[in-house]
């Protein structure tokens, strides 16, 4: 890929569509949707948000992607992960296109109940905008499935207490969710680096990692890894980094997130800076936080053997040149992450149909689908001299262009 500096998260979507010889079409979205809307918060006070949906391309089926409730929201932010999410989608032929969205706020600064009403009056104001077969949200970062459920309650009641429960996915299993939801992002990390490691004939027992972001995902995927004997030598999160080399308690830290909200304050291994924590000297990198977060700076300081896109666009175009150069694989958001939105898929299937399926039956159909996808990636990678990035945007333009 062209090396160019962007330091916007759109042009990067942009840069890696022009490196893939994209048509023209998917470099804007079809549908850019800002709504502000009033809250009156527990003080009394009255509030106005904003509000982003970004509906990318619909080609292949009704738009898909998350919400982030996030301080940071913005525009180009929301394009460039609809835009992923339309690439993410195709290249494991499910029948959706790309969308995300998001409300600008953080959410950490209000109350349950407060974020419960801002979220409800949210979907109110996108609500003629989504539907099962229009636009199905689901959860991102700064939301859950409980923010998922009020929404979908919201959505209904105000059309005229519809049932349709597949306008959103990552709802709690009490309300329609799918068994195996809440892990399927992580799951589907692992088997990224379990198909990896038998890629390159990698025993698993004993290789090191540190994850960046201990949030849904990250945590997930560093609980997921441990009983395959993989050892978690660095965390972070937006406050605190810390590295250790004997490894950390991975259950003892999910505790400590669980109960104080972030790293910071965990009893073990030695804080350290962001730049400390990427150069750690280990397996695999899992940036599982926000995007831009490898920069070509960064990625000269890398000394892993490959990198695992969690998060969405966490690697700059500069620094896949880098990591290039260096021999460090880097395999891509699109597939790496793409656990949620198949699981999402099962959801919607479960909710359509009204027949629900086994924790099992839904991590052996999520398996077959990642295993099956990553072969494809390597394969077209293989035969086509590309980088696994490059692969994965080939194969999805194509299942995309297939529908246009
Ligand atoms: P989350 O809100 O549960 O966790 C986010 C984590 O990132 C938290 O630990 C937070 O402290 C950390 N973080 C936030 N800002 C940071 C900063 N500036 N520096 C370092 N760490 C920071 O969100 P999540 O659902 O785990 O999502 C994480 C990433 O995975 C995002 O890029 C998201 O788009 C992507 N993703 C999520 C899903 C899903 O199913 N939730 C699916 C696909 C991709």
């Amino acid at each position: 890929m062209s090396s160019t500096t962007t330091s916007n998260v759109y042009e990067l979507f942009q840069t890696q569509l022009k490196a893939a010889n994209a048509p023209l079409l998917y470099h804007q979205p079809q549908n850019e949707i800002i709504v502000h809307f009033p809250v009156t918060l527990s003080s009394g006070e009255r509030v106005l948000f904003k509000g982003y949906r970004v509906q990318h391309n619909n080609f292949r089926g009704p738009y898909k992607g998350g919400l982030r409730f996030d301080s940071v929201v913005h525009l180009d932010e929301c394009k460039a992960l609809a835009g992923w999410m339309t690439i993410k989608c195709a290249l494991q032929e499910l029948p959706f296109g790309g969308a995300k969205g998001g409300i600008k706020f953080d959410p950490r600064a209000y109350s349950k109940e407060e974020v419960i009403t801002i979220s409800r009056a949210f979907c109110s104001a996108i609500r003629s905008y989504i539907g099962s077969d229009r636009d199905i949200p689901a959860p991102d970062v700064g939301s859950n499935s409980a923010i998922m459920d009020a929404m979908t309650r919201e959505y209904n009641l105000a059309n005229h207490s519809t049932r349709d429960y597949g306008v959103f996915t990552g709802k709690s299993v009490s309300f329609g969710g799918s068994l195996g939801r809440e892990d399927a992002t992580g799951m589907g990390v692992k088997i990224c680096i379990e198909e990896y490691a038998k890629l390159k004939g990698l025993d698993m027992r004993g290789r090191t990692f540190v994850v960046q972001g201990f949030g849904n995902v990250g945590s997930a995927v560093a609980r997921l890894l441990t009983p395959l004997g993989l050892v978690c030598v660095g965390v972070g999160d937006h406050t605190q980094y810390r590295i250790s080399e004997e490894g950390f308690n991975v259950h003892r830290l999910c505790d400590h997130v669980r109960t104080q909200r972030c790293v910071k304050g965990y009893d073990h291994g030695t804080e350290c800076t962001r730049e400390e924590f990427f150069a750690t000297k280990c397996d695999f990198v899992i940036p599982a936080a926000l995007e831009m977060q490898i920069t070509e700076d960064v990625a000269k300081t890398m000394q892993c053997t490959a990198i695992f896109e969690a998060a969405n666009g966490p690697t700059t175009c500069d620094a896949d040149a880098v990591l290039a150069e260096k021999n460090i694989d880097v395999i891509p958001d699109v597939l790496a992450n793409s656990g949620g939105v198949v699981v999402s898929f099962f959801e919607w299937l479960q909710n359509l149909s009204h027949q629900y399926w086994t924790e099992v039956d839904v991590q052996e159909r999520l398996a077959t689908r990642m295993t099956s996808t990553f072969e494809k990636v390597v394969r077209t990678a293989r035969e086509s001299s590309l980088t696994f990035r490059m692969a994965a945007f080939k194969i999805a333009l194509e299942n995309v262009n297939a529908f246009a």
